[in-house]
């Protein structure tokens, strides 16, 4: 069995910055992704936005740059990584160390971090969940599939926002559908993508949708929540940015400790309650970035080189 001082569960901005932090302190350390490729989801799902917040990057930078620089990063620290291996399982073993199975393997680790993000699943609009068309997007891979068609975004948030202004050169036209009275996104974006004369209907959602003869989504009907009052949409694509479904089923298997809102309960030196388990970004965040899953990386990776070259113990 393989040993190494440090596993890392996750090769997105977390688990890359946590790996290369413990490699950079002399630990030897393993990045384990389940798909087959790193980064987490500015590769996953925005690989084509240019991300404007993240510090040292004046102009901003794509997702997929930032991804890429961050594995580099990792990889030239000395972390092994490997991808298309999903962590199944993580168990504390008599002898003070942690079992770590894979779909492909089991490890054996003197620390485990968790970097498995939390919002694997993008959330379905309830009267679009039973249907499976390819006008529905819930990610932007390919911004062409908008050209020259009338679109409806589906979300009040930075992403939904964000989209908006990515692709309203090239679109018909853009109606955004925003459930509350207020959108979420940062309000220059806002305000730009309502300078660009992008429609946006705040308290409305979508209740039905309406099908052609060949079966494919023509239209789509809204009802305003506060008047009620029902409309019918054309749609010829529809972007869906509504958030994500926590994903607990991996860490509540793993008896981990978790909060209501389904991140990963730890203390303030980022262990849950298995000892030497430790968990950084998306999985335990209250700010959910770029930048503070790199910090909250980095921390664990720090709180584990110290429990490794100082155990409590020997104080
Ligand atoms: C649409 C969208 C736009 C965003 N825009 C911005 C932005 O402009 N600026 C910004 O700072 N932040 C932005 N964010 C937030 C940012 O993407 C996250 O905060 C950040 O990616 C969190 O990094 P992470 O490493 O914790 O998790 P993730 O990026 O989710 O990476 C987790 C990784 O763990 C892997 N994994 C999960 N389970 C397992 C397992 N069992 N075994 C092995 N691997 C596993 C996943 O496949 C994934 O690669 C955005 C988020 C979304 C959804």
């Amino acid at each position: 069995m393989k040993s190494y001082d440090v596993i890392v569960v996750g090769a997105g901005p977390a688990g890359l910055t946590a790996g290369a932090n413990a490699s950079f302190r002399g630990l030897s350390s393993l990045i384990l992704e389940k798909y087959d490729f790193p980064g987490g989801l500015p590769v996953l799902l925005y690989p084509d936005k240019i991300i404007k917040d993240h510090p040292g990057f004046p102009v901003g930078v794509l997702g997929k740059e930032l991804s890429r620089m961050l594995f580099m990063q990792a990889k030239n620290a000395g972390a092994e990584i490997r991808c298309g291996e999903e962590v199944l399982k993580i168990e504390r073993k008599e002898g003070n160390h942690i079992e770590v199975k894979t779909t492909q393997d089991i490890y054996r680790a003197r620390r485990v971090i968790i970097c498995t993000g939390i919002f694997n699943v993008p959330r379905k609009i309830e009267a679009l969940k039973d249907t499976n068309s390819p006008k529905i997007h819930y990610k932007v891979e390919h911004p062409e599939v908008f050209k020259d068609k009338r679109t409806i975004i589906v979300g009040g948030g930075d992403n939904a926002f964000d989209t908006a202004a990515q692709i309203s050169d090239i679109t018909k036209d853009i109606t955004i559908l925003v459930k509350d009275k207020y959108a979420k996104a940062k309000e220059n974006t806002v305000k730009l993508v309502e300078g660009l004369g992008i429609k946006i209907l705040y308290n409305t959602e979508i209740t039905g949708v309406l099908n052609d003869e060949a079966g494919e989504i023509e239209k789509v009907e809204t009802t305003n929540r506060e008047t009620g009052e029902k409309n019918i949409l054309s749609a010829d694509e529809l972007f869906v940015s509504i958030g994500f479904e926590p994903v607990r089923a991996f860490l509540q298997n793993n008896g981990f400790e978790m909060l209501d809102d389904g991140s990963l309960k730890v203390d303030k030196n980022l262990q849950t309650n298995i000892q030497g388990v430790f968990a950084a970004g998306d999985v335990i965040g209250e700010v959910r970035l770029i930048v503070t899953a790199c910090a909250e990386g980095i921390i664990a990776a720090i709180h584990s080189f110290e429990t490794i070259k100082k155990p409590y113990w020997l104080h």
